[in-house]
């Protein structure tokens, strides 16, 4: 991968101490679902299964028997508190029947501290939460860009984990063009959390990040955190607010086909010409509708045209639409995540048959065609935000000299490139128009 004569000695500091530990709770809440009594009858039985790769939620429900309407009940009774969007691979189901095959208890895990919990009592669906006992860690990872491996290679070679290699590129690179700007020398930083559980680390946060380079100048990220756990504020930012996060839109739909495009066409029901505010996706009755990007439903309702409706307010003013739905699966006022499923296939209003009507208005109120909405701009923080964010980068700035100053000090040797891999600019997948995934889906 690297020719010795390059290979240059970098120093990289490891601390590692122990920050906080997380205390173990459990909370409920009530749901007004109802739903049939259960016999009285002891004998029950367990499904279990874990997320497959390439499985969306759905499709890991039905794994242990749970269809429909009913996994969008879990959705819905889990939604606040779990993050489906994020949906892993080794993800944990489980589903306990009684002996009328009739579900009684849901558990959904993602590691095994923690457990997400919907069962049936006295007709209703309850909602709670267990946690065991866990500690985080925090550690500084640092390197200096040398002729070389990838960046991406040397922080998995540190330990770190895939995904937070590329949280930490991902935040740098919004500050960073690394194409143009990175020298041999450059250092970079980034302190990250790690929450154990026994010998497994079971979460990660991405606390800090720092480039500090000849030409590109110094750029750091601080992480902030909304009091509100599911905030879609939680992100990367710099000390002044700015959001330091590339979102653009995700997918409306699993499989992408498109019927009828934006535009002038003769209305397929009145045969009259009229411009299609959208386009028609195809997709079977029941199949699931996501949000392209995180927002606010500022619609939620029936008419007869447009049958079954969502409207989605996006962060720079922008909106998306979910048309002709089979079932809504949100209410007017609700925040929603990019990709969370938000209601299904139908046919619903004045159609000729099912699909969905995918609709996107800019922000001074003009049709545009989906396909050529690029991005959503992203936020800068302001007020209460602002000055939590401002409270947040002083506790990370101590937490780091704290780390600076700890006598525990591992040297390791590792080889930095000098010049950024191609294979980040790839994954960056939430650059891509939908235009790009169309074609790619075609
Ligand atoms: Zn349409």
């Amino acid at each position: 991968m690297l020719s010795s004569m390059y290979k240059s000695l970098i120093l990289l500091t490891f601390l590692v101490i122990a920050t906080f530990s997380q205390k173990s709770f459990s909370y409920e809440s009530t749901f007004d679902f109802s739903y049939r009594p259960s016999p009285l009858i002891s004998e029950s039985f367990v499904k279990e299964s874990t997320v497959k790769s390439g499985q969306g939620l759905y499709q890991a429900l039905r794994d242990v028997g749970i269809e429909n309407e009913l996994a969008l009940e879990m959705i819905n009774n889990l939604r606040d508190e779990v993050e489906f969007s994020k949906l892993k691979v080794g993800d944990n189901l489980s589903a306990e029947y009684d002996y009328y095959n009739h579900l009684k208890r849901f558990t959904f895990s993602k590691n095994p501290a923690e457990k997400h919990i919907v069962e049936r009592k006295d007709g209703a669906w309850v909602y709670s939460f267990k946690e065991e006992e866990t500690q985080w860690f925090s550690r500084m990872i640092t390197g200096e860009l040398s002729i070389g491996s990838t960046l991406q290679g040397e922080l998995l070679d540190m330990g770190v984990n895939p995904e937070v290699a590329n949280e930490i590129i991902s935040a740098l690179m919004c500050k960073v063009n690394f194409r143009m700007h990175a020298r041999i020398g450059d250092q970079f930083k980034a302190l990250i959390q790690e929450r154990m559980f026994e010998d497994q680390v079971i979460e990660t946060k991405v606390l800090y990040t720092a480039y500090d380079g000849k030409i590109a100048g110094l750029h750091e990220s601080f992480y902030y955190e909304d009091s509100e756990k599911a905030s879609t504020y939680n992100a990367h930012y710099t000390e002044e607010g700015q959001a330091l996060i590339r979102s653009g839109l995700r997918y409306p739909l699993s499989r992408l086909h498109i019927r009828s495009g934006y535009g002038w066409r003769r209305h397929p029901v009145t045969g009259r010409r009229t411009m299609h505010r959208g386009i028609d996706l195809r997709g079977r009755v029941g199949k699931a509708v996501h949000a392209v990007a995180a927002g606010k439903v500022v619609e939620s309702t029936y008419n007869k045209y447009a049958g079954n409706k969502i409207a989605i307010r996006h962060r720079d003013g922008s909106k998306s639409y979910y048309m002709h739905l089979n079932k809504r699966g949100v209410n007017k006022g609700e925040w929603v995540r990019s990709n969370q499923v938000i209601g299904t296939v139908g046919s619903t209003g004045r159609v000729t048959g099912p699909h969905l009507h995918f609709g996107f208005k800019k922000a001074n109120g003009r049709w545009m065609n989906p396909l050529n909405k690029r991005m959503i701009a992203t936020p800068k923080l302001r007020d209460e935000k602002l000055l939590a964010l401002k409270a947040q980068v002083q506790k990370t700035r101590e937490l780091i000299q704290d780390l600076a100053i700890s006598d525990k000090v591992k040297y390791l040797l590792a080889k930095i490139p000098n010049r950024y891999p191609a294979s980040v600019d790839e994954s960056s997948e939430l650059i891509l128009t939908l235009n790009q995934i169309f074609k790619d889906s075609n």
